[in-house]
């Protein structure tokens, strides 16, 4: 998709005073001789489907961390089905600059960050929206999906392949005896034996826990706070390929979906027998650009020549709710950006990059 050759010269405008003080503030570049470029800041993204039939409520969770595709994509496919029974909530990129980053935490580990957080933490936002979307929506229980280490049938303390709980039980919510139930029953078709998925209890409200940083993380905080109901659902990152992992999660899904009445259209036997081609779409991606007040759409690798004191926006990305652009020259939490001579960006659909944009001042 690189196509370097193709270059293209935009006209220049004059700065504003107000956009002269925000470049000094930034003290990047001195904006006679460079150029601004400016990002829409990360969404975050939530979902609501609602079935016509009285039913449970679930919201599921992924992209805590952003170099486990499996959870984020299965996430992503729920997103797409209808709901016939119950509701269902999904916020499938939690932490949308570390999947960019294809890095488990951009900005360190966010499932370290829902305890006490600095308001200068630069994933503080992050963390408050995924907050207040529980808050709000108070689901029966919240599924949180990671694609964990190794395989915890064969290795205790390996995360990947287990259903993650806090306790036993906690407020009379049976979290062991769920977690239970869904692990005898994706057993019954996992005959490979590191592949199984055990329910590991990490006791994080006793004394004695082994793991007393879980009291920090996504689950412990819904359990303490708004009180919801929390469990973490773990694949492994070495299972094959990102079908087998995005196929794992929805085996777990079905079976708590089945346990709190909440049912979807395509059943996830569908999702599940056609998981291939769900998480290798074939997309076409644009990008629009505002370049010095000029509307230009991208959908393949282009450099563009601009004149000192350009002013470039990027409006919107289309392709799907995992296309964006970020540049690895700079802090990726940056999202406005004086340059003095060049910058690429690069597109990307979640972990797969897509084309690149290149801004060259001359
Ligand atoms: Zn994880």
């Amino acid at each position: 998709m690189e196509n370097p050759g193709r270059r293209e010269l935009v006209k220049g405008l004059i700065f504003s005073v107000p956009l002269l003080a925000a470049l000094k503030s930034e003290a990047l570049a001195s904006p006679g001789r460079g150029a601004l470029i400016e990002l829409p800041p990360f969404p975050f993204q939530e979902t609501h489907l609602q079935g016509e039939r009285k039913g449970g409520r679930i919201l599921v969770v992924g992209g805590i961390h952003g170099n486990e595709p499996g959870a984020y994509t299965a996430a992503e496919i729920l997103r797409t089905v209808k709901v016939k029974r119950g509701e269902l909530f999904i916020a499938p990129r939690s932490n949308f600059v570390s999947i960019l980053a294809d890095k488990r935490g951009y900005n360190g580990d966010m499932n370290r960050k829902f305890g006490p957080l600095s308001k200068k933490d630069p994933d503080y936002k992050r963390v408050q929206d995924l907050k207040e979307f529980i808050g709000n929506v108070k689901p029966d229980i919240l599924l949180t999906l990671h694609d964990g280490y190794g395989f915890h049938s064969v290795n205790p303390r390996a995360w990947g392949q287990c259903i993650v709980i806090d306790a036993e039980e906690h407020n009379g919510f049976p979290l062991g005896k769920e977690a239970r139930a869904v692990s005898k029953a994706v057993n019954r078709s996992i005959h490979k034996r590191e592949w199984r998925i055990p329910v590991y209890n990490t006791r994080t409200f006793a004394a004695d826990t082994k793991h007393p940083e879980q009291r920090r993380s996504l689950t412990y905080y819904c359990l303490t706070k708004p009180k919801v109901p929390a469990i973490c659902l773990e694949v492994s990152k070495q299972l094959p390929n990102l079908e087998t992992k995005v196929k794992f999660h929805l085996m777990m899904l079905k079976e708590f979906f089945k346990l709190h009445g909440v049912e979807i259209e395509p059943s996830f036997d569908y999702l599940i027998a056609n998981v291939e081609r769900l998480v290798n779409p074939k997309r076409t991606y644009t990008v629009d650009l505002l370049i010095n007040g000029r509307h230009v759409s991208v959908s393949s690798s282009r450099t563009f020549k601009v004149p000192k004191g350009s002013r470039v926006k990027f409006l919107s990305f289309h392709g799907s709710d995992g296309t964006n652009a970020v540049s690895f020259d700079v802090n990726l939490n940056l999202r406005r950006v004086a340059i003095r001579r060049r910058i690429a960006f690069t597109v990307k659909d979640d972990f797969r990059k897509v084309f690149s944009v290149r801004f060259e001042v001359v």
